[in-house]
């Protein structure tokens, strides 16, 4: 079992991901989640845990205001999978003309 975290030239930081397993997570006791999972625990943990607060969200331009109240609707999902096709998926511009 190692750390979820690595010292790198005197500065503690988070491993990379891919180079985790399953059984880190749960020596630390912390969640592994699936994206939508993980957006909605964000959005709890940012309303205080009420469900109602993340319905109501305001914060229109936070990247996970979407996708807050779980998967993204068929429609938007096709949007994003056409603008994704048009631009390729890397050159995505998450803020660009809003
Ligand atoms: S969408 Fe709203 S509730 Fe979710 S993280 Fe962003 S600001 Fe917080």
């Amino acid at each position: 079992m190692k750390s979820l975290l690595t010292n790198l030239d005197g500065n503690i930081i988070g491993r990379h991901p891919s180079e985790t397993r399953p059984e880190d997570y749960a020596a630390e006791n912390i969640p592994l989640l699936k994206s939508a999972a993980a957006i909605r625990a964000k959005c709890l943990d940012c309303c205080a845990h009420s469900t109602k607060e993340v319905r109501l969200c305001p914060a229109k331009r936070c990247p996970l205001w979407a996708h807050r109240l779980g998967p993204l609707p068929r429609h938007l999902k096709a949007t994003l999978r056409r603008q994704s096709t048009a631009k390729g998926a890397d050159d995505a511009e998450p803020y660009a003309s809003q």
